[in-house]
Order: structure tokens, then sequence, then C-alpha cells
């Protein structure tokens, strides 16, 4: 009897006491499951819209003027409630709800950014080796090489003429287009190859995208594949050579978002990191349909695979000048918004991979179906390169989560000296912007095929609706 007490006791304590996360599907509100479904419908539409991030930027402004939103004209007065955008030179996107508080309260900003890796077209791609024609890449972002090769691949960007013209090129991804590949060599032949590293296996300069085999139709001269391939550019996009030179086309993965698994609880497609947070901060503040407490932001970044650099990238003024502007309209110093400001740096962390779990610590990963996943910092050896959050800025966050019903864990991303990542949230922080890592796990990160959980892309979206609303 007395021992029995004891265990209940015991057992009261460990209720009381132990932090034991249980699995989001355990913790659903009623109802919650059908919105699940639905968000998740609407994400894959939105990745196979926005494969690059021109084509996001195309979507989401479509999606804001479609909600309410117009370009923020500079020097005009805002009233809460008003919703406006500045396109950013096509790739990068900032938009904003005016909130009943002044700017002097700050701004709750979601960033998330919209290119992921993949292989660009060099600006002198087109040659013919042996009767074939191929185009010469240059990888964007941190891939593994060999992952590119032997899958569909769909051509997408811009070409801009010598007359100034800009032409979209989107070749791959409607029924019955032509797509693309980059070779590997067979496994019959591979003895060399196999003894390679996995950087040399498939060397950089051997990421040559197939692009045709057949002969101009004429019998002489030489390099007849590529004038075949030429004449056809010439034909459908009114191009010469010369113009690739002023161009930006890339090969991304051909195929379409999926429900992956027989209970279609995961998604899989390409380019999740990190379009998959990147459509639930703009969710969320499309959904805004009163002016918020404080002003909501919204930043779709370029560029943030290869560091944020560039006039499109979160390093860019652009940002600076956007939130600026804002400010102005109601007299408000932008250092005074900056430093009352909130920022969530929406990207993805690595989930637990059970297959790879030497890479993992386990008591400090992110896993699927566990809900949106808080980074408190990010960085690799030692915190190099981290924007560490404090521990009051995780209390809110975790607060705020919490009161909501958003189903939320804390992680970093692989086990100590492992390797590590970054996000845009140390420039951000740098900013004087007190700002903290969140987003989806993501299996096969920065593969051709990704997957994440439908139930941690809903908790993000509601995460960071949570915030705009606070
Ligand atoms: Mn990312
Ligand atoms: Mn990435």
């Amino acid at each position: 009897m007395d021992d029995q007490k004891e265990k209940t006791l015991a057992q009261k304590k460990r209720e009381e006491l132990f932090f034991s996360p249980k699995n989001g599907y355990d913790r659903l509100a009623a109802g919650e499951e059908e919105k699940i479904q639905a968000y998740c419908e609407g994400y894959k539409t939105f990745l196979d819209a926005g494969k690059i991030e021109r084509e996001c930027v195309d979507y989401a402004i479509a999606k804001a003027q479609a909600a309410g939103f117009r370009p923020l004209v500079r020097g005009e007065k805002l009233q809460p409630g008003d919703k406006v955008y500045r396109n950013n030179r096509g790739k990068s996107l900032l938009l904003a709800v005016i909130g009943r508080e002044g700017l002097d309260q700050g701004a709750v900003i979601g960033a998330a950014h919209i290119d992921s890796p993949r292989l660009d077209l060099k600006q002198n791609p087109l040659y013919e080796d042996k009767e074939l024609a191929y185009c010469k890449t240059h990888y964007y972002g941190g891939i593994k090489k060999y992952q590119w090769t032997t899958i569909p691949l769909a051509l997408h960007g811009v070409v801009v003429r010598r007359d100034g013209s800009t032409v979209a090129v989107r070749i791959g991804e409607d029924p019955g287009d032509p797509q693309f590949t980059v070779g590997d060599l067979l496994p019959h032949l591979a003895g060399d190859q196999a003894k390679k590293t996995m950087g040399s296996i498939v060397s950089a300069e051997q990421l040559n995208l197939f692009v045709g085999s057949r002969p101009f139709n004429s019998e002489e001269g030489s390099e007849r594949v590529k004038l075949g391939i030429l004449a056809l550019l010439q034909e459908k996009y009114g191009m010469v050579e010369e113009d690739f030179l002023s161009a930006e086309l890339m090969a991304v993965p051909a195929a379409k978002a999926v429900d992956i698994g027989l209970d279609r609880s995961v998604i899989g497609a390409y380019g999740q990191d990190d379009r998959v947070c990147a459509y639930a901060c703009l969710q969320a503040i499309l959904e805004l349909t009163e002016a918020p407490r404080r002003t909501a932001v919204c930043v779709l970044a370029d560029k943030e695979e290869t560091g944020s650099l560039g006039v499109t990238g979160m390093q860019s003024a652009a940002f600076d000048i956007f939130m600026s502007d804002l400010c102005q309209a109601q007299g408000v110093p932008l250092k005074a918004c900056y430093e009352a400001s909130l920022c969530l740096s929406a990207d993805v962390t690595a989930a637990y991979d059970p297959n790879f779990a030497e890479a993992y610590e386990v008591r400090n990963s992110a896993f699927f179906n566990y809900g949106v996943s808080i980074s408190k910092y990010t960085g690799a050896r030692g915190k190099s390169g981290a924007s560490d959050a404090s521990a009051e800025l995780v209390g809110l966050v975790r607060r705020v989560f919490a009161d909501n019903g958003v189903i939320w864990q804390l992680a970093e991303l692989g086990k100590t000296d492992q390797g590590g990542g970054g996000t845009v949230a140390c420039y951000m922080a740098n900013r004087n912007i007190d700002t903290i890592d969140a987003g989806v796990p993501v299996l096969s990160m920065h593969a051709p095929f990704e997957t994440t959980a439908k139930l941690d892309c809903y908790m993000t979206y509601k995460g960071m609706k949570a915030l705009y609303t606070c």
C-alpha cells in the first residue's frame, strides 16, 4: 500500500518536473488535421508555381494584390491596416501591414528566403562535344554534387536580349515539355570513380546539362548539334548565343510536389529550404484581415544560400530602406523601430534522421511531427557565426506559441562539431533587431528532393500568425 502511494507520488513528480514532449498528432486540437491538409495543398501549389526566386516573387505579388496589398509609395502617409509591398528587382519581396501602434513600438518581422540550391548555367554555357550538346553549369548553394546527376531537370529563368527586352524561360514543367539531365558514369566502369571522395565523385565541371543530340538539318560545317539547339532557341525565344551572356538560367529538379508515405503525412519536393517557411510567413501576413497591434513585416529574401550578399540578399540596404520608408510615414526614426522590433528568422533545420543517427545528438534534435522548431543559435564549431537569441527572447516566443496552441520544439542542427549552418538571423540581429531562428525540420536538406512533415509546415504558419497578432 505504502509502495503504491510512493509510486504515485513519483509519478506525479515526474509529470510535474520532466520535460517530455509528445508527438504533435497526439496534441492536435479538434478539426486541426483538416486545416493541416488544406494548408498543405496550398503549399504544394506554391512549390510548383515558384521554383526560383523570381517565380516566387511573381506568385506572392499576385496573391498580395488579391489580398489588398499595393506598392509602397515613398513619402505617402500610412494608416493602421494599410497593406503595402515593395518588389526588390523581381527577386525579393517585402510586405507590411501597418499596425495600430506606431513603428516606434517596433515591427514583427518574419524573414524567409526563396532561393534554393540548384545548377546555374554559366554565362557562356552552350558547347558541343562528340556531337552531343551541353550547357556548362556553376552550382549555386551547398550541394552534394553527385545527387544532381541522373534526375530530370527543368530550365527556368530569364534572358535579356541585345535590344533590352527580357524573355522568361520555363522549360520542363508543362505536360509534354522536354526536360534535361546531367549524366553519371555506369557502375560497370566506375572502378576509379568509386575510390574518390564525395565531393569529387562527380566534379563541378562534370555537372554539364545535356540539351540535345540532333545535328542541324544540313551536311556542311561543324558543331551542327549546337547549331540545331541555337536554331530552336531562336525560334522559341528570339535569342542568339551572345544573349546567354545577359541571362539567368537555372536547372532545377523537374519533379512536382507530392505527398509521401501511405498516410500522406509528408511532402516531398524540390526547394523546401526555405520555401516552406516563405509560404508560412506569406500566408500568415496575407491573412491579417485587420490591423495587428504592431506592424507586421514579411521578407522573402534572395541569396541566402550564398551568404545573403548582393542587392537582393538580406544584407542589402533594400530592407533598411523599405523599413525607413515605413518609419518616415510616421515620423519615427528607423533606429527606434529596429531596437523595439522582433524578427523570426524563418528557416528550416535538420530533422533527426534515424538512418544517419550518428550525425545527430538525439536530446537536441528536431523531429518530424513535433512542430515548428526554434533554434536558439545556429553556427558551427563553438557557435561561430551564430546569432544566439537571448533567453528572454526564447521565453517570449515560447510563451506566444504556447498561448496560441502552436506545437513547437527546440533543437539545434546536428551534433556539435559535425558541421553546422547559418541563416539570415545574424544579419537581422546586426541591425539591432531581436532575432530568433525558427522553422520546419527537413529531411534530405539541399538534396533535389527534400521532405517535410505536414504538421510541422502548418505549425510554422500558425506560429508566424501568432507572432504577427500578439
Ligand atoms: Mn535555408
Ligand atoms: Mn539552405
